[in-house]
């Protein structure tokens, strides 16, 4: 150990330079979040939690073309289809096994009606497998859920499209 390490160390020069960081951040402005009674935004373009949509007189948007299913990279879509009395087509079982989902968002682009979305929710998970294979019931009670907010964020990027 030569004489200057020997000074450094007596004065506790390390130390001292440490605290000064330490005082540095400690007055400098916080980047933590407080999760999960903070959130940090999210962009219009997040790929959450999928829903289906409805048009504002209920009737859903989905009109059982099936593109989003052959899109779909990861085969998470699962859909079947029959003509209703007045002959709309419309989906009989729409299921999408969200433990496959990559999350690429291309049934969203795939979508002529703007059904199927990828909305803001990222909270979600279950306990087994079972639950996160959405069948067309909980795909449309997200739409219903998240439908002011899907639409603020279709909105927001539509000017980019
Ligand atoms: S986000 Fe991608 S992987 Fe997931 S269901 Fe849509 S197309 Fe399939
Ligand atoms: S969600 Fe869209 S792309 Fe998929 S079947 Fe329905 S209308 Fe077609």
């Amino acid at each position: 150990m030569n004489i200057k390490q020997l000074i450094k160390q007596f004065l506790l020069l390390d130390m001292l330079r440490g605290f000064r960081i330490t005082l540095k951040h400690f007055f400098s402005k916080k980047f933590t979040i407080m999760y999960p009674q903070e959130k940090t935004p999210t962009s219009p373009r997040f790929r959450g939690e999928h829903a289906l949509r409805r048009y504002p007189n209920g009737e859903e948007r989905c009109i059982a073309c099936k593109l989003c299913e052959a899109v779909c990279p990861a085969q998470a879509i699962t859909i079947e289809a029959e003509p209703r009395s007045d002959g709309s087509r419309r989906t009989t079982r729409y299921d999408i096994d969200m433990v496959k989902c990559i999350y690429c968002g291309l049934c969203q682009e795939a979508c002529p009606v703007d059904a199927i979305v990828e909305g803001p929710n990222f909270e979600f998970t279950s306990t087994d497998r079972k639950g996160l294979v959405y069948n067309k019931a909980k795909l449309l009670k997200n739409g219903d859920k998240w439908e002011v907010d899907i639409a603020a964020m279709l909105q927001a990027d539509a000017p980019y499209k």
